[in-house]
């Protein structure tokens, strides 16, 4: 839950942006960008929504306040955002030469920033923010929860007879065995001698 507080800090009006991205069925991400105090811009993930890979909430909202601010370069502004940003994130945010990055939940396996590949860490880093971690933690961490909780109560609708995969391989040109590889990101279990997959799905395995 947000923070009761009379006056919202930074961090909770990305949070709520995230809340609000969560209702709408995006990943709950928010984020603002804050220059001499003053909130230039707000954003929460909508991937889904424009059907845009890189509409992630911090994308977004850099987009959002070089245009309010007229330029690409974000030098003096301060980004708030409610989980560890991915690679693509922290990339965009170095570009943007963004002073101060605030962020909530850690993120272990999309994360880029404590995890992953520590993209500000990196030699090919040009700008690195000034980096602030765990700011409105448990708030962000709890909205994730809860959102992938009520998606993997959604998830066991598709099993029958126990087997989740069932119905979906039922209308899949497929094999069971492929489908399944497909769908856990193991491209490499299917068997080689099995063709009825075009040759740029596969991945080669040993
Ligand atoms: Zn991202």
């Amino acid at each position: 839950m947000i923070r009761a507080m009379s006056v919202p800090s930074f961090m909770d009006l990305a949070l709520m942006a995230a809340a609000e991205a969560g209702k709408s069925g995006e990943v709950p991400v928010g984020c603002v960008i804050v220059r001499n105090q003053e909130v230039i811009a707000t954003a929460a993930n909508r991937t889904r929504a424009d059907h845009d890979p890189t509409a992630h909430a911090e994308i977004l909202a850099l987009r959002e306040a070089a245009a309010k601010i007229g330029s690409e370069r974000l030098i003096d502004c301060d980004l708030y955002v409610t989980l560890e940003p991915c690679t693509m994130c922290a990339g965009a945010i170095s570009l943007a030469r963004i002073r101060r990055l605030y962020f909530g939940a850690t993120d272990p396996k999309g994360g880029a920033v404590e995890s992953g590949v520590r993209f500000f860490d990196a030699l090919s880093c040009h700008h690195r923010p000034e980096i602030y971690s765990a700011i409105g933690e448990s708030a962000a961490a709890r909205l994730l929860h809860e959102f992938f909780q009520e998606r993997r109560q959604w998830a066991p609708r598709l099993s029958v007879a126990g087997d989740p995969l069932k119905p979906l391989a039922a209308a899949s040109p497929y094999a069971p065995s492929k489908l399944a590889s497909l769908l856990t990101g193991r491209p490499g279990l299917y068997e080689k001698s099995q063709t009825d997959l075009p040759p740029a799905c596969f991945v080669p395995h040993p």
